[in-house]
């Protein structure tokens, strides 16, 4: 069936699908949920696999064409890979990338080759073991660098994001980029986002993307601005002598919403028009109550062309104002 690619409201085209398979995680980092008193969701509340691969079927019916795995962590909800073997047999997705932290993913890393994945995005905010536990809750920096090690002799294209928060993690800025010396990946910090399931947030973000990039030029003087892909979240950097790239991801300030061509679906079947937002459509529903393909397509488009037009606006139009969503729900 062929249909007219999704536009929102604003005329951004929607060609980009983050879909969260699971609210669980094996790491518990602070900035993301707490310690303890997680609800995650009873099973049947999570998209099936067959939902989910259903949905994707749909959505690239209607012009998506890149889709990521995230979560909660992929890799802790049983039998990811049959999931993305399946998934990878949708001829109009041209890309299949996943979000991990890396703790569980060396064991898969020969299928993930096999099924040609797109990219991975590994999830690591320091080098020092001490940091990673304390930022983490959990003893598994080792496991995550074996995966990393891995990926990269498997030759898959490897991202690193890195979440920058002031007194925990400054001082990994800089080891963090000497991985894009000689590794030829990328490297990417992200502003820290409200959403760590407690409700709490900062007056002010100290380490907005200003703050990074001056901290980076304080070491590398010659870091240069360098052409951002379209629809690109980062603002990229080369710096001389670097085999790989350096980029900043203004995820708190969000000054990128104005070419952003993406959704969100949360684990639950919640379609997210921004990350910002309470939520635009319950796809779930849908499903269960038995849509046609075009009934799914029609919610889907209309929710698109309802959407706000930056994450400020979308935060703006919550009921609820503070930020009680873990990003392992949302799908980060
Ligand atoms: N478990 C996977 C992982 O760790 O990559 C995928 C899900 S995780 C929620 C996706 C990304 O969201 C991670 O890179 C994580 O660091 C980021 N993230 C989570 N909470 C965040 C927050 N409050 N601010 C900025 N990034 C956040």
């Amino acid at each position: 069936m062929s249909q007219p690619s999704l536009i929102d409201n604003f005329g951004r085209p929607i060609t980009y699908l983050r879909l969260a398979v699971t609210d669980r995680c094996n790491l518990r980092c602070f900035y993301c949920m707490p310690e303890e008193g997680i609800k995650f969701l009873p099973r049947k509340e999570l998209l099936s696999y067959e939902e989910m691969e259903r949905l994707v079927h749909v959505a690239c019916q209607a012009g998506i064409r890149k889709v990521r795995i995230t979560g909660g962590e992929p890799f802790a909800r049983r039998d990811m890979i049959s999931f993305l073997e399946r998934l990878r047999k949708i001829p109009a997705l041209e890309e299949l990338h996943i979000t991990t932290n890396g703790v569980l993913t060396e064991q898969y890393i020969d299928k993930l080759k096999e099924i040609n994945i797109s990219s991975i995005n590994l999830s690591l905010d320091t080098l020092d073991p001490e940091r990673f536990l304390q930022i983490t809750r959990r003893n598994e920096l080792q496991s995550v660098l074996n995966t990393f090690d891995k990926l990269l002799a498997a030759n898959i294209p490897v991202k690193i994001n890195m979440v920058v928060m002031d007194g925990k993690n400054t001082q990994d800025i800089i080891p963090m980029a000497e991985m894009a010396r000689d590794n030829g990946i990328s490297i990417r910090y992200i502003e820290e986002m409200p959403f760590n399931g407690t409700g709490t947030s900062k007056a002010r973000l100290l380490w907005d993307h200003g703050a990074i990039l001056n901290q980076l030029k304080s070491a590398y003087p010659d870091i240069s601005k360098v052409n951002d892909p379209r629809h690109s979240t980062a603002y990229h950097y080369q710096i001389p002598g670097f085999s790989g790239n350096i980029g900043i991801i203004a995820a708190y300030t969000r000054t990128f919403c104005g070419s952003c061509n993406r959704i969100r679906v949360t684990s639950q079947g919640t379609l997210k028009t921004c990350l910002y937002d309470h939520g635009a459509l319950d796809i779930k529903t849908l499903l269960r109550n038995g849509a046609t393909d075009q009934e799914l397509i029609n919610a889907i488009a209309g929710a698109i062309g309802n959407r706000h037009k930056d994450g400020w606006a979308a935060e703006a139009s919550r009921t609820q104002k503070d930020h009680h969503e873990s990003m392992s729900t949302i799908g980060g």
